[in-house]
């Protein structure tokens, strides 16, 4: 997607050669244009699936997700963090490493908002190792609902996340993948198709 990747390149700023940090548009300062451009992306793309729910996570999926679920006409969901003290046999729970804070999160789901019959769009900011994608998923699994594919802004192509998901036989729709960000640059793998 033409208009993520200038922005990744106007405005991104590469932290190390693993850690690509875009908080001026997308994980702390948010841009409404280009979050409404990228929900209109991704349910362009999935607009044959008939999508009942986009599934993110807090708390930089909530915006994708947000303008995704408003364009295809579903509710978003974001899996809360914080830990489960009350209603757990409430809640759908599954254990998540994160690659930046280096620490694993217990995140939930209530059950009130993901059901059997659900066809669910797993939704996030990033895919690097794969292990919030894989954390959401444990959860529409437990809710016996349907997966219909994984939608990401910005996948690092050079970490074994996106790699690990699809040999699951998952979609994965990436609107940016980075090949490398070595020597303090952003590399794309490839344009997208828009
Ligand atoms: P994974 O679970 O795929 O290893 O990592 C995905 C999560 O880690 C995302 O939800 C995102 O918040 C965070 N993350 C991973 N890599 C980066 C990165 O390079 N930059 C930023 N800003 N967040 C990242």
């Amino acid at each position: 997607m033409k208009q993520l990747q200038d922005k990744i390149m106007q405005d991104g700023k590469v932290l190390s050669d693993q850690v690509l940090k875009v908080d001026s548009f997308l994980n702390h300062q948010i841009d409404p244009p280009l979050m409404k451009a990228v929900g209109e992306e991704f349910a362009e793309r999935f607009k044959e699936s008939g999508i009942t729910k986009v599934l993110s996570i807090e708390s930089s999926g909530i915006a994708p997700a947000m303008m995704t679920g408003l364009v295809l006409g579903v509710p978003a969901i974001f899996a809360r963090k914080r830990k489960s003290l009350t209603m757990s046999n409430h809640l759908y729970t599954a254990d998540v490493h994160s690659f930046t804070k280096n620490e694993t999160n217990e995140i939930s789901v209530s059950k009130d908002f993901l059901k059997k019959g659900d066809k669910v769009l797993i939704l996030d900011d990033f895919l690097a190792n794969g292990q919030a994608v894989l954390g959401l998923l444990d959860i529409v699994e437990q809710a016996e609902a349907e997966l219909v594919g994984v939608a990401i802004v910005i996948e690092k192509g050079f970490q074994p996340g996106g790699a690990m998901i699809r040999e699951k036989g998952i979609r994965v729709e990436s609107l940016a993948i980075l090949e490398s960000l070595a020597d303090g640059k952003v590399k794309f793998k490839e344009e997208g198709p828009s």
